[in-house]
């Protein structure tokens, strides 16, 4: 370990609102192309932005959540350039006067706690997209603006992670706050959330920053880490070699798992920032601002502390537990309707995470509601059915969403716990292997769990293993 790992993150997040930050266009997503435009979103001459209120509140919100100071005066300003998918030529950004500033938040990798300091959160528009025709239509491109105008912010983070985990870490918890508070839906597929990272090394011990790279546009929080597993594995070949590490852009390739040049900082833009000139300077009034502080609803960080001394659930369970505020609301519902906490946790760190990320659903989708769950471990603890029978149960009942105890019915599947009945098992077995039962009263004890083993066999999994076992010991004793 030669070198240190320097990491910063810029998180692009689109905002919950129902319109578009400086038009009354819907944001709705998967809408025709250029369905949810208008002049103002379009970019036509002579058209004047208005500031949606309730972005500037969810910008808030995003803000006092990661623990930023609010500037009660926020400016715009214009960062000019041209690209397809920017009708207007300049995008309408905050550069010196931005919403938040000088906050953190805190993340845990492996027990290791760290706080992780957040630059700025400013408010800025998207930009639209552009569609790249594919076979017969190759070589042609659409543009859909759409997008053109979404409300956005953007959370930079200080260049504190120091590795691929904490990156990852950090991503995932800003995403459990920004869910919790609800300003955005942090849908990765539908580009709700997008993130760049900047990274660097340096010879450990030295102050100064080495020669970043950015990566743009990664969209997963698997690619977050890969990338930046792969290019700091780069790097470090680049710096061991006596090379200099260029200060690039970069794109990753999930395909290959590589990262590739975009562009070099030559052909960085310049853009020309200026004050925007069709936009007032917004102040926020103490008032406005502690208002919005009393909607912050409970955090993460808070749930996943309440979850341990509440529930008496292990930190690392309640951190699981939180990674969303729908599966934090399953575990507390599943716990009032069933108050055993550990089991509870168990099985949905288990079987039901299990399940759901083979499917790649989220909890809000999942066919075991916790009332399901919940009637499915009544009846263990009830001797209905057994732990390992269980498992099998939950896994009908996760395909098909029918209720545990049909599914039990169906299969035939109850647990033997009639006494006389298994009496008539052992008695069986017994007489069925006379050599080993005169091996166990010559001293062969081990034979105990060869007749154990011949009666779950005869049961066909189904007997109540502990009364098999009382009820053998007994026999054994007795004869
Ligand atoms: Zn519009």
């Amino acid at each position: 370990m030669k070198y240190e790992t320097v990491i910063g993150l810029e998180v692009h997040v689109q905002l919950k609102t129902q319109t578009k930050i400086f038009c009354s266009c819907s944001t709705e997503f998967g809408r025709p192309a250029n369905e949810n435009t208008c002049p103002i979103c379009l970019g036509m001459p002579g058209v004047l932005p208005v500031l949606n209120k309730k972005a500037v509140e969810f910008a808030m919100q995003a803000c006092l959540a990661t623990h930023c100071q609010i500037n009660p005066c926020n400016t715009f300003d214009r960062k000019n350039y041209f690209y397809p998918d920017l009708p207007k030529g300049y995008q309408i950004t905050q550069l010196n006067l931005p919403i938040g500033e000088h906050g953190h938040i805190n993340i845990d990798v492996a027990g290791v706690k760290k706080r992780i300091g957040i630059t700025r959160i400013h408010m800025e528009e998207d930009a639209g997209k552009l569609v790249h025709g594919e076979n017969e239509d190759q070589g042609k491109s659409y543009v859909d603006l759409n997008r053109t105008g979404i409300p956005l912010i953007e959370i930079v983070s200080e260049p504190e992670i120091r590795s691929p985990e904490e990156a990852r870490e950090y991503l995932s918890q800003l995403k459990a706050i920004l869910e919790y508070t609800a300003v955005s839906d942090c849908n990765m597929e539908e580009g709700s959330l997008r993130c760049d990272a900047n990274i660097s090394l340096r010879p450990i011990g030295q102050k100064e920053f080495g020669t970043r790279t950015e990566l743009k546009n990664l969209n997963s929080f698997r690619f977050v880490q890969r990338a930046i597993e792969y290019e700091v594995e780069r790097q470090t070949q680049v710096l061991d070699q006596g090379d200099k590490v260029i200060q690039e852009t970069r794109l990753y390739d999930s395909d290959q798992g590589v990262t590739r040049s975009m562009r070099s900082k030559e052909e960085a833009h310049d853009y020309r920032y200026f004050p925007e000139p069709d936009l007032v300077r917004l102040t926020m009034d103490t008032e406005w601002i502690e208002r919005i502080r009393k909607t912050i609803p409970e955090l993460p960080e808070q749930n996943r502390k309440r979850f341990v001394t509440e529930h008496d659930i292990p930190e690392y369970d309640a951190g699981v537990l939180t990674a969303s505020q729908p599966l934090a609301n399953y575990f507390e519902e599943c716990v009032s309707l069933h108050p055993q906490p550990k089991t509870i946790s168990n099985w949905i760190m288990g079987d039901l995470l299990h399940e759901l990320k083979n499917d790649d659903r989220e909890i809000q989708d999942c066919p075991v509601t916790p009332g399901s769950l919940t009637d499915l471990l009544k009846l263990i603890d009830k001797g209905t059915i057994s732990g390992k029978m269980a498992k099998t149960v939950f896994e009908e009942m996760y395909q098909t969403g029918k209720p545990a105890e049909e599914i039990v019915k169906q299969k035939g599947m109850a647990q033997i716990s009639d006494s006389s009945a298994i009496d008539k098992m052992i008695d069986d077995v017994l007489t069925a292997n006379p050599q080993q039962l005169e091996g166990y009263r010559n001293g062969k004890e081990k034979l105990f769990g060869y007749f154990v083993g011949q009666v779950m066999k005869a049961s066909k999994g189904q007997a109540n293993p502990a009364l098999v076992n009382q009820l053998l010991k007994d026999k054994l004793t007795q004869q």
